[in-house]
Formats: structure tokens, C-alpha cells, sequence
């Protein structure tokens, strides 16, 4: 068995460029780890085909992917527009209306009917992620009657955005929970939330699958002011957090998005949380064979940064080139991790640790993951090997972003599927406990050709030996 050349986990959106079998079967040989599925588009029966497909696909290849649902929330978007794409000229005037319509150059239907009451004279939408600007004009009845500021060529279900405007919806929706119970069904369990404010719209979801009598992880996707503000308590129930950079940037000022997204970063790892760093990543190879110079270093400074996963978005759903994309993301990824330590990727969060020791803020596990860096890096190691029942353990190391990779053991499914948003976290699903895991595992890591003779390795211990269960403890061995 080979691991992967890049520790960086990569998510595709999939889409109309690449629902195809031929090319998620390319995406995963390129190194797609985790399948995003936006809920935004498409019916429950595209989304159902998708699931299976990518489920049969990996199984057959004998690779490990993970399906990520994402839920809509209250986001508000363009409706079905008549042809595509439709271009909004500066000057123009269009009407935005909650009515069912195919949307024209003069009519636009959106899907919220609380617009009239959001916006006044004077304020500013944006559709695009910003790219279109329009000034309304005038509110009258159930319309909103705009002016084009910046124009563009407009797709349906394009996003709209209302940053300084009260909104009146829920942050969690009806429709969200039933695509939560959708998911459930179809064996989904990981679900990222778009447009969320607090800490009790995580809570929520996870209550009503609890109430199903089913646990969720939750990725949180932090792409309002609020939320950015709110990151802490977030963080405190979010498995995962998203650095949603598209609604973002229009949400806060777009200069600002550079800092908070390391902020985010920072605070998701001092966790040992996954976080993902979202949008326009590749952006210009939705069109073009090969990035622009500022994608490519983008890319390699959110992995510096200490990013876990980078996406794809429309590169991968609607662009001419999605499997070329993958492979872009792959060889930057790659070539970034080699050189951290070259380009002095000296960050302080082992002295963080370290100094923390302790204190109240540092658990044992977090004792346990700083020994385990500090040992691999001083004993050359080559894998370090983590039984595991939460994903905490390997979860913890991962923060530290080793050269070496994580093998995680886990007789728990949803454990394992989570783990695929883990830097440099390879996962695997065993059935039982065994007497003499450690035996037992030596000999797999053996069997499947990722350790030779001499090897060193860190395996790190539970509580109770031969139990997959926090770790406390850590064993150097070399593999004989
Ligand atoms: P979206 O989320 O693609 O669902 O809008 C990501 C983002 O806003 O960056
Ligand atoms: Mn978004």
C-alpha cells in the first residue's frame, strides 16, 4: 500500500464537471479525500446517485473517501434564470422579486421573501460573492427595484448577499434538518452548516439527530461577521470549522479576510480541530488549464498557515477542468509540506504546550501529542501509530503538522470517516479489539509494505490496554 504524496486533505464539490464515474474515479486517484455535496443545487435524487456512486467508486478502488453534505442554511440565492448566463449591464435597471419566475435581464427571482423588509433606498446587494453590485432603488410591495453598480454575467443559484441588513430567517431551516434526515439515510453523518451565528445553531442540528438517535459532526462554516466574532464558542461544539472565503469576503470587509483566516486557523489547531480553507483556492482553472502564480501561493500559505484540508469549488463542480485541478492542488500541497521546516514555518503552538503544561487549558492528551512530535522529530520516526476511539489522539498530533504520517485505528466507522478531514491522518477501520493490538497492528503496517525492518515507529497508548481510548501514554519500537 502507498500513502498519499501530500498529507493536506483535499475537498472536491462535485458537480455537474465531475458527478460523472469516470471522473470521480479520476478525482480520487488524483487525491480527492473528502466528496463535498452542495445542497444548494441539485435534486434528492442526483444527490442520492452522487452518494452511492462515490461510496461504490472508492470501495472498488479500495480508497477511502468521505462525503461531506452541505446544508444551504439561510442563504439566500438567485433563482432558475432563462438563459445562461445572463448579463447585468452597469446602469440597468432589474427588478429582484420572491416570485417563481425564470429570471431575465429585467426580472430576477430570488428566494427570500423577507427582501423588501430588509433592504431600503440606498442599500447595497451583492450577487456573486460580490462580483455584481446592485443599489436598490426603490421597495415597493413585494418587489425590490434595483440599479445594476457592477455588472457581470449572472449563472441561477448564484448567491446573494446583504451584509449590513438585518435578515429575517432562521440559521438552521426546515429544509436543512430534512436533508440532515436524508443523509442520515443514505449514510452520511458529516455535515457542514453554511451562514451560522452562534454556538446554538450547531446544537441544533446535533439535537435533532440525537433525537433520531444518531450523533453528527458538524462543520462549522464561518462566513458571517457574527460567526467570526462567535468563533470561540463555536469552537467550543463545532467538530470542524470551514474558512467559507466566498461569502466572506463580501460579509466583512475583504481585506480583512487574510487575518481572520489565520486567526481562525490557529484557534481551530490550539483545538485539534479540523479546519478547511474554502473558495476560490484554483479559482482561475475553472477556465484555464493552469492557476495564476498569487492561486498557487494562496494554496501554499493557507497549508503554512496550518490549514488541514484546502477545497475546490466550482473548479471541481462546473470547470473545465477538474481532474487537472486535483492534481494542481496535489503537487502544490506536496511540495509546500516537504519545504515547512526550509521556509521556517516556526510557528509557536508546541511552545504554547509547553508552556501550558500544567495549567488547567492542558490535558493529558495534549501532553501525550507534544511528546509524541517532540520524539518523532528527534528519532527520525517514520510512522507514528494511533488506536483510537474518539479521533482525538490522532486529531491532536495532526495539529503539529509532523513530517511523518498518522496511521489512526479505530473499530468506530464514523470515527473513521471523520478523520479523513485530519492533516497527514490515514485511517483505518478495524472490527474488533484485539488482545495485543499493538502485535496485531505491527504486523498490518508490516503486511501492507508502510514499515521495513529497523523502521522506528510511535504507537501511542490508551488507558486500558488492547481498548481504543484516550491516549496517555506513547511507545517507541522499531519494527523487527
Ligand atoms: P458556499 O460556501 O460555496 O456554499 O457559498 C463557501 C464560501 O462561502 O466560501
Ligand atoms: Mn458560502
Amino acid at each position: 500500500m502507498q500513502l498519499a504524496r501530500h498529507k493536506t486533505k483535499i475537498v472536491c464539490t462535485i458537480g455537474p464537471a465531475s458527478r460523472a464515474e469516470s471522473v470521480i474515479k479520476k478525482l480520487i486517484k488524483s487525491g480527492m479525500n473528502v466528496a463535498r455535496l452542495n445542497f444548494s443545487h441539485g435534486t434528492p435524487e442526483e444527490h442520492r446517485e452522487d452518494i452511492r456512486r462515490i461510496h461504490s467508486i472508492a470501495a472498488r478502488l479500495n480508497r477511502f473517501v468521505s462525503i461531506l453534505i452541505d446544508l444551504p442554511g439561510p442563504k439566500i440565492r438567485v433563482g432558475k434564470l432563462q438563459d445562461e448566463p445572463l448579463v447585468l449591464k452597469k446602469g440597468d435597471n432589474v427588478i429582484l422579486t420572491a416570485e417563481d419566475i425564470l429570471g431575465t435581464a429585467s426580472r430576477i427571482p430570488i428566494n427570500y421573501t423577507g427582501l423588501p423588509q430588509s433592504v431600503s433606498k440606498g442599500s447595497l446587494i451583492y450577487l456573486n460573492d460580490g462580483f455584481l453590485q446592485l443599489r436598490v432603488e426603490e421597495v415597493s410591495g413585494d418587489e425590490v427595484r434595483c440599479k445594476v453598480i457592477i455588472g457581470g454575467p449572472l449563472l441561477s443559484q448564484k448567491g446573494l448577499n446583504l451584509p449590513r441588513s438585518k435578515l429575517f430567517m432562521d440559521a438552521v431551516t426546515g429544509k436543512d434538518l430534512d436533508f440532515v434526515d436524508f443523509g442520515l439515510e443514505e449514510g452520511v453523518d458529516i455535515f457542514s452548516i453554511s451562514f451560522i451565528e452562534r454556538a446554538s445553531d450547531i446544537l441544533k442540528v446535533k439535537e435533532f439527530a440525537r433525537k433520531r438517535g444518531k450523533s453528527v459532526y458538524i462543520v462549522a462554516k464561518i462566513e458571517r461577521a457574527e460567526a467570526a466574532r462567535n468563533i470561540d464558542e463555536i469552537l467550543d461544539v463545532a467538530d470542524a470549522i470551514m474558512i467559507a472565503r466566498g461569502d466572506l469576503g463580501v460579509q466583512i470587509r475583504i481585506e480583512d479576510v487574510p487575518a481572520i483566516q489565520k486567526k481562525l486557523i490557529r484557534k481551530a489547531n490550539l483545538l485539534g480541530r479540523p479546519v478547511i480553507t474554502a473558495t476560490q483556492m484554483l479559482e482561475s482553472m475553472t477556465e484555464n488549464i493552469r492557476p495564476s502564480r498569487a492561486e498557487v501561493t494562496d494554496v501554499a500559505n493557507a497549508i503554512l498557515d496550518g490549514t488541514d484540508a484546502v477545497m475546490l469549488s466550482e473548479e471541481t463542480a462546473i470547470g473545465k477542468y477538474p481532474v487537472e485541478t486535483v492534481k494542481m492542488m496535489a503537487r502544490i500541497a506536496m511540495s509546500i509540506e516537504r519545504q515547512r521546516s526550509a521556509v521556517k514555518w516556526s510557528w509557536d503552538l508546541e511552545e504554547y504546550f509547553r508552556d501550558g503544561v500544567g495549567q488547567k487549558n492542558v490535558s493529558a492528551e495534549d501532553v501525550v501529542s507534544l511528546n509524541v512530535i517532540e520524539a518523532a522529530r528527534a528519532l527520525n520516526v517514520r510512522l507514528i501509530v494511533t488506536p483510537t476511539h474518539t479521533g482525538s489522539t490522532p486529531r491532536r498530533i495532526s495539529r503539529f503538522k509532523p513530517d511523518c504520517w498518522i496511521l489512526s485505528f479505530s473499530n468506530h466507522e464514523p470515527t473513521y470517516r471523520f478523520l479523513a478531514f485530519s492533516y497527514g491522518v490515514y485511517p483505518f477501520l478495524v472490527k474488533n479489539t484485539v488482545d495485543d493490538w499493538h502485535d496485531a497492528i505491527m504486523k498490518h503496517i508490516k503486511g501492507l509494505r508502510l514499515a521495513k525492518k529497523g523502521d522506528r515507529v510511535i504507537l501511542t497508548e490508551g488507558r486500558s490496554p488492547g481498548q481504543f481510548g484516550d491516549a496517555d501514554s506513547l511507545r517507541i519500537t522499531t519494527v523487527s
